[in-house]
């Protein structure tokens, strides 16, 4: 655990007992803090009681009297599509509102660093896609190659849950759209941006709010490097905004659309071989192709950014190669689930958004497409460009038919349930065909969490085969 430096004596109010506010909440105890908690579950009592810690409704008046600070947890919206009450009290009162990610990079630097002759560093990494499938690999990577890693934030532990890092250590953070949106310090020493697309806009006020959320993390804290993928204008934005020229290397541009010129430091993909390139110079190249792990173009762009962040951290080329090639993938993300007569079955449960189910779509040929979920704002057209590769959609969720009725010029089956698509798939798949879990939606209409809905897949295929 990092404990809360710079609180000590302090009334910090808490918000939110989910996995970052737990650990906020002993974090800030181990540092010396008094935290009260508040959360509008049913479980709220209980998880207070067994913390030891005071359950106050913070909406109350005076509820704020003498704290020093509101820590959030991510999944409570603090701005829109409207603040919660509680943070709007803290508003109103005053008070400072931040959470766990900023109580972190306030607290990391411990005194005995100066001990050290490699001080830790953190590699936090933010996108619209990606985020997780980069993180994971950079820290396999890291490893591989003998490195102390450890992975938090949005994935793994939260932040203020991680061991303190050791001589040389490295910490690599996933971090969302609402952890940078948040937090009051935001200062890692190497900054990426997988990419942006569309989502979660209801909690950003639009597409402007969401790239100025996770633009905070580039521009906030003055990173020595930044890792940006420039495949879309907000990247090309933001890359110009971090650089003061064609030269400047401390911004590593990404790309696997183009061929990226100059004498600056770049990492694209294309055709599956990575490149790195500095000075004008080609300083290494890889075959991605062949790498189970990171089957498709969007993988090759998660191979880029990792690659370029490892770069930045001073591995070699080859060691870096040794971890990719080594890298099993995530759960519910491309995930290969079975082979049966020809057929493959891939999970792609994570795909909760247009982009990344357009992604997954065109990692494969011949594709019985399963979708369908909670839809999000903005329509499914960005799906209809890269879908060329389906042969047919079985639909589920409980707006199937309407979903269905918005993939124009594909043949859709209606399935509702998880059961009947993947037998329905499965039934008229032809050898060669990979039936994929692809949803272009959120699960919460059916489901729990992604991984419930990818779970249910998985159970589905594995019946088939006891069929
Ligand atoms: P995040 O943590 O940003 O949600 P993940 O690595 O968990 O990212 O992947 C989420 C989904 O996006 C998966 O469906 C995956 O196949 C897809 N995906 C992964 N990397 C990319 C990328 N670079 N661009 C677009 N889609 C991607």
């Amino acid at each position: 655990m990092i404990p809360v430096r710079g609180m000590e004596g302090a009334i910090v109010a808490v918000l939110g007992l989910g996995r970052s506010g737990l650990a906020a909440l002993r974090a800030l105890k181990a540092g010396g803090a008094s935290p009260v908690v508040w959360d509008d579950g049913n479980r709220a009592a209980e998880l207070a009681a067994g913390e030891g810690v005071e359950l106050q409704d913070f909406t109350k008046p005076g509820a704020f009297d003498g704290v020093a600070r509101l820590i959030v947890s991510p999944g409570i919206p603090h701005l829109y599509p409207a603040p919660h009450a509680a943070i709007a009290a803290a508003w109103e009162a005053g008070v400072p509102v931040d959470n766990d990610v900023g109580l972190f990079f306030r607290s990391l630097a411990a005194p005995d660093w100066d001990l050290f002759d490699r001080a830790p560093r953190v590699v936090a990494i933010t996108g619209s896609n990606g985020k997780s499938t980069t993180s994971a690999l950079l820290h396999h990577v890291l490893e591989e190659a003998g490195h102390e890693s450890q992975l938090a934030g949005n994935i793994g532990r939260g932040v203020l849950d991680i061991d303190p890092p050791g001589e040389g250590g490295v910490v690599v953070l996933e971090l969302s759209s609402y952890q940078t949106d948040l937090a009051r310090a935001l200062t890692p020493d190497i900054a990426v941006f997988t990419n942006l697309t569309p989502d979660h806009l209801d909690r950003h006020g639009g597409m402007g709010g969401y790239y100025a959320a996770k633009k905070r993390l580039l521009v906030e804290g003055g990173p020595d490097r930044a890792v940006v993928g420039v495949d879309e204008i907000e990247g090309q934005a933001l890359a110009n905004v971090l650089s003061e020229g064609p030269a400047d290397d401390r911004v590593i541009r990404v790309s696997v659309t183009r061929k990226l010129a100059g004498p600056g430091w770049q990492v694209v993909a294309r055709k599956g071989f990575l490149a790195e390139s500095r000075k004008g110079r080609q300083a290494a190249s890889i075959d991605l192709r062949d790498i189970p792990g990171l089957p498709g173009s969007h993988n090759h762009q998660n191979a880029c950014a990792a690659y370029a962040a490892a770069r930045a951290l001073g591995l070699g080329p080859k060691e870096i190669e040794k971890g990719l090639r080594s890298f099993k993938g995530l759960p519910h993300r491309s995930q290969l689930i079975a082979e049966r007569n020809g057929v493959r079955f891939v999970n792609d449960s994570k795909a909760t958004n247009v982009d990344s189910a357009a992604k997954a779509l065109a990692a494969f040929d011949r594709v019985r497409w399963i979708c369908g979920g909670l839809e999000k704002d903005g329509g499914l057209e960005g799906l209809l460009g890269a879908a060329g590769s389906v042969r047919k959609a079985y639909v589920i969720g409980r707006e199937a038919a309407g979903f269905a009725l918005q993939l124009k010029g594909l043949e859709a089956e209606v399935c509702t349930d998880m059961a009947r698509a993947v037998a329905r798939a499965a039934e008229e798949a032809k050898p060669g065909d990979t039936v994929l879990l692809a949803p272009a939606a959120a699960s919460f209409d059916q489901y729990d969490s992604f991984e419930a809905r990818g779970e249910d897949f998985i159970r589905a295929v594995e019946r088939l085969g006891s069929a």
